[in-house]
């Protein structure tokens, strides 16, 4: 149902005095960090949402006005989650960090094909007027991102296409069938290439952690568990940039009303370490850590965002420091681990991220669909 207002497609309704629009969006991957803070943000501009993912949000109640549990894999269920909807933020993704996308291309490059080349369809048959589509500096060549002081990465340095992984390619695709679908079938679609973004409510344990909230963790159980040590892939010297949450959203919102059609980074351009990240969140948390070296995945060796085209286009770029965003992030994170210990869980569990968050997600993206 329509929260507040009338469930009317494309009627607009009056709210404490201010006329606010009433489209009818859908958000796929609702239930997931991104998602999940994405509704939030749309509620609060005067949005009827649908959410739609295969399972519900983990940490606080979604605030959508209606929230559907389907697979997106499945041509019918992207029929239902699209219909009578105007715009469509396409987030949903078989996905995770380092350690989950270097280990699984094949399930990977399958369950989020299916994925997009249903919901873009479906969104085209049930007359949706626009569609963002979220992707990754993965679709990056990995040739450019051998050195840790990379040069930023400007959109067009995408092609010739090389990226690293199966995630990488699919998103290149997927970013070539939403601009084929504009150009064929005039269904405004819009492309955004996020770079790291982290925040609370975002998965921390589980193997689809990313390295912010994995190093949050890690430096938690050092703190309360008074260990000390925090195990890190590699030697620490690859870089990334880093952005914060409010900004993602307030960037795919700001992309969504704009008229550029081509995909746009969406990060940080602060390029640091990940030894750099460890010992930001030690400082964060208040305690020194020695930090050890341990074999794991590290994906390229240097990544940074160029944000030129970001700025010129959207007159804005993100804002908030990667202090501020780490600090919400840690005490949010260290509250998860310090309820985890209370529960009886070992330290050593919860540093090796072993504790399952999401079972329920993984094991509705196993199976193969053949639709
Ligand atoms: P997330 O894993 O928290 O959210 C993705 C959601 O998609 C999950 O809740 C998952 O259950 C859902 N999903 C998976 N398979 C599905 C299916 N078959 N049907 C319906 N829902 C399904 O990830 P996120 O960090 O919120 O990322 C959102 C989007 O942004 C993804 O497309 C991701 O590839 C992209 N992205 C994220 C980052 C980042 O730093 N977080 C970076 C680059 C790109």
């Amino acid at each position: 149902m329509c929260n507040g207002g009338l469930d009317v497609k494309g009627a607009n309704f009056v709210l404490k005095g201010i006329a606010m629009p009433s489209k009818r969006v859908l958000v796929t991957g609702a239930g997931g960090f991104i998602g999940h803070h994405l509704v939030a943000f749309l509620k609060k501009r005067g949005y009827w949402v649908r959410g739609v993912d295969t399972k519900n949000t983990m940490y606080s109640p979604s605030e959508a006005d209606e929230l559907k549990l389907l697979d997106l894999r499945r041509w019918e269920s992207c029929l239902e989650a699209t219909k009578d909807i105007e715009e469509v933020y396409a987030l949903a993704a078989d996905m995770g960090g380092m350690g989950f996308i270097s280990g699984h291309h094949a399930q990977i490059l399958h369950n989020n094909a299916l994925i997009n080349i249903h919901t873009l369809e479906a969104a085209h048959n049930n007359g949706v007027e626009r569609l963002l589509y979220t992707s990754s500096a993965c679709v990056y060549p990995e040739h450019l991102q051998t050195d840790a002081q990379v040069t930023p990465l400007r959109e067009e340095v995408a092609y010739p296409a090389a990226p690293q992984d199966a995630y990488g390619w699919e998103k290149l695709i997927t970013e070539r069938l939403c601009i084929h679908y504009r150009e064929d079938y005039g269904l405004e679609t819009r492309i955004v290439r996020f770079h790291n973004i982290f925040g609370p409510l975002g998965t921390w344990t589980g193997g689809r952690e990313k390295a912010p909230a994995a190093l949050c963790r890690k430096v938690a159980v050092a703190k309360l568990a008074k260990t000390g040590v925090v195990e890190i892939w590699g030697d620490g010297e690859q870089t990334r940039s880093f952005c914060y949450i409010d900004d993602c959203t307030d960037g795919l919102f700001r992309l969504m009303r704009s008229d550029h059609a081509e995909p746009l980074n969406l990060g940080q351009d602060r390029m640091i370490s990940i030894r750099e990240l460890a010992n930001l969140i030690s400082g964060i948390a208040g305690i020194e850590i020695t930090i050890k070296h341990v074999d794991g995945p590290q994906g390229v060796r240097g990544r940074n965002s160029d944000n030129s085209k970001l700025r010129n286009l959207l007159g804005w770029e993100p804002q908030i420091s990667l202090e501020g965003g780490l600090s919400k992030t840690y005490a949010w994170i260290e509250s998860q681990v310090r309820q985890k210990l209370d529960e009886g869980v070992s330290p050593e569990t919860l540093a090796r991220g072993e504790l399952g968050e999401t079972e329920s997600a993984q094991q509705v993206a196993q199976p193969k669909v053949m639709v």
